[in-house]
């Protein structure tokens, strides 16, 4: 942003440019109207400023000239007036000189954060685009919000009809969708304003801006209710709709964001940050909601749980980062065998649990066992890794107790430890179940 300080006191002068260069901006300052004038009649239409900033002196003999070019120019750069005693003729002439924005120069502290507000204000204003959909039966109206739109650097879809506006919204991702109310066709803005409200996606909440009359507050209640964030009158007036249109696109831009980082921090907050296993806490999340759907819709539910073998020698020879490396490996290679809604998590030091949902006591069995071989060849940072592994099938007795289900298998790695290590154990009971199972079927 190109800034014009127009201040006498050097002091001032200083602070002003500092905090604005500070701020980004580009400044350049002159002591009076009259150079203030030389600098604006030399600025070509490219380079010409953003804001002035002037303080009341400005109403002096070279001053008023200045004020007077900046009104006939035709140049519409805001000015910024800064008085240090405001009186009522200073206001008036600043009013009649067409100055809106007027800050008190008392007390500095106040003054910079007013600065230092406008101008990130003004800063939010610039968008860096967005995608607009755009619903508006008459071309003569269409025509001149496109060209309005256009300006702010937005990519607009331009609908006729809300039946095709609609169809458009589902296939695509908009910033905002700003909407005619009275439209041709079998559907109205209002009717479209309820569709998009009642779409079962994120894209459900996309902003919305509605077109309407001067004259009727009752549509505009029951748009309100039906769920758009504001409206503006036709025929719109230009820097109200880019006001009304930038915080619609700001707002949504700031809920996304905080969207994504709920969706980060949940994700942080579920991994185990060594292997990018799933962590104990998500594991918890996971195996009530799998166990309910077992039960639910009948379909076998199994779950693995590996203990590596001598980890405390490994740490102790080679030092807990390779011992730290080793998890990792091992983490990943769990991973990769597993299939999409498979549970992969490290609920200890150097134990992971599988939660397999939709295979039976037999396929658990079939798994481990290559797993177990699997890690026995894979030789992480060249050691000799092994691990002793337990598996156990949900049971009618475990009924929806996860713990239950948990021990079944615990104890069989307890058991596969007992045996030598290395090796897999399954629940007797699983397997009896399902032995069962498979007589009465025959
Ligand atoms: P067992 O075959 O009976 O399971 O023997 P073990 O040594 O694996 O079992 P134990 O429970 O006695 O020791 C587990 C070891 O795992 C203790 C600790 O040194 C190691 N360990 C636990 N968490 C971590 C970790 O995050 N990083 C590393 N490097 N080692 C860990
Ligand atoms: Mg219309
Ligand atoms: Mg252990
Ligand atoms: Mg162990």
């Amino acid at each position: 942003m190109k800034v014009l300080i127009l201040e006498n006191g050097r002091l001032f002068q200083k602070i002003l440019q500092d905090l604005l260069i500070e701020l980004g901006c580009t400044v350049s300052s002159v002591r009076t109207g009259e150079e203030g004038l030389d600098l604006l009649v030399s600025t070509d239409e490219d380079t010409r400023y953003d804001l002035i900033i002037a303080s009341q002196h400005i109403f002096d003999k070279t001053g008023n000239e200045f004020i007077q070019y900046c009104k006939n120019s035709e140049l519409n750069t805001p000015i910024i007036l800064l008085t240090s005693e405001p009186n009522e003729t200073l206001l008036k002439n600043a009013r009649a000189a067409g100055i809106k924005d007027i800050f008190p120069k008392t007390n500095i502290t106040y003054l910079k954060s007013s600065i230092r507000y406008y101008i990130q204000g003004k800063k939010n204003f610039d968008i860096q685009g967005g995608r607009i959909l755009y619903v508006e039966d008459s071309a003569s109206v269409a025509h001149i919000v496109t060209k309005y739109l256009k300006k702010l650097n937005l990519e607009i879809t331009h609908f006729a009809s809300a039946e095709e506006a609609f169809h458009a919204f589902a296939d695509n991702e908009y910033d905002l969708v700003i909407t005619d109310v009275m439209l041709e066709g079998t559907m109205d803005g209002l009717s479209l304003v309820r569709m998009i409200r009642a779409s079962n996606t994120h894209s459900a909440k996309t902003p919305i801006l509605a077109m309407t009359g001067h004259d009727d507050a009752q549509l505009r209640i029951d748009l309100l209710h039906a769920g758009i964030n504001d409206y503006v009158t036709k025929p719109p007036i230009e820097e109200e709709l880019a006001a009304r249109v930038n915080n619609l696109i700001i707002n949504k831009r700031l809920a996304d964001q905080v969207r994504q980082q709920q969706r980060s921090l949940y994700n942080i907050a579920m991994t185990d940050q060594l292997t990018t296993c799933h962590n104990r806490h998500s594991l918890s999340e996971f195996a009530p909601k799998y166990i309910k759907d077992s039960i639910r819709y009948d379909f076998p539910l199994s779950i693995m749980i590996l203990d590596l073998d001598h980890f405390k020698q490994i740490n102790d020879e080679f030092g807990h980062t390779t011992g730290d490396i080793v998890l990792s490996e091992i983490g990943k290679l769990l991973m990769t065998t597993c299939r999409q809604g498979d549970i992969v998590s490290r609920i200890g030091g150097e134990e992971f649990l599988i939660l397999l949902p939709h295979c039976s006591i037999n396929h658990a069995m079939n798994k481990a066992e290559k797993i177990r071989s699997m890690i026995e060849m894979s030789k992480p940072s060249e050691l000799n890794v092994t691990a002793s592994i337990g598996i156990a099938s949900l049971l009618d007795e475990h009924e929806d107790d996860f713990d239950r289900l948990y021990k079944a298998a615990d104890n069989a790695v307890y058991h596969s430890k007992e045996n030598g290590r290395n090796q897999v154990t399954a629940d007797p009971r699983s397997i009896e179940d399902s032995e069962l199972k498979l007589a009465s079927n025959v």
